[in-house]
């Protein structure tokens, strides 16, 4: 008798609260600082520039290249045993801010460094959807 273990969901907070909110409407959201003008993530409750904190919730482009990537075959955590191999992989947003993610609709073997890619949203449980990122669409 086989049991399915569920991949870990993340659990939104008072601070995480707005990208969550905005990837359930398929937004992805980071944090701008009015202070000086930059992109901020992860989530924080201050500006890592310039300390300010007035950071405020901005949607972004959703586009981005891929940074790097690695391909995971190891199962470090049971929920992820049906899934390997996968990639985990840092994207360089047009925002200029790095997120990690994975990157799905290509083969694992078919990623490369610099392809320009494109969010989108997946549910993972019965409220949360996370980023993924896919190549771009033209
Ligand atoms: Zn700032």
């Amino acid at each position: 008798m086989s049991q399915t273990i569920a991949k870990p969901i993340p659990v939104p907070d008072e601070i995480t609260a707005p990208f969550f909110d905005g990837a359930r409407a398929s937004k992805l959201m980071l944090q701008h600082c009015a202070a000086c003008d930059s992109w901020s993530f992860p989530v924080r409750e201050r500006c890592p520039h310039c300390f300010s904190g007035t950071l405020q919730w901005r949607q972004a482009s959703g586009r981005g290249t891929l940074y790097t990537f690695a391909i995971m075959h190891q199962v470090m955590n049971p929920g992820f045993a049906s899934s390997v191999p996968y990639n985990v992989s840092q994207i360089d947003l047009e925002e200029g801010v790095r997120m990690v993610a994975n990157v799905v609709g290509v083969a694992n073997d078919a990623l490369r460094i610099g392809m320009k890619l494109e969010a989108i949203f997946e549910d993972v449980g019965e409220t949360v959807r996370i980023p993924k990122f896919r190549p771009a669409v033209g």
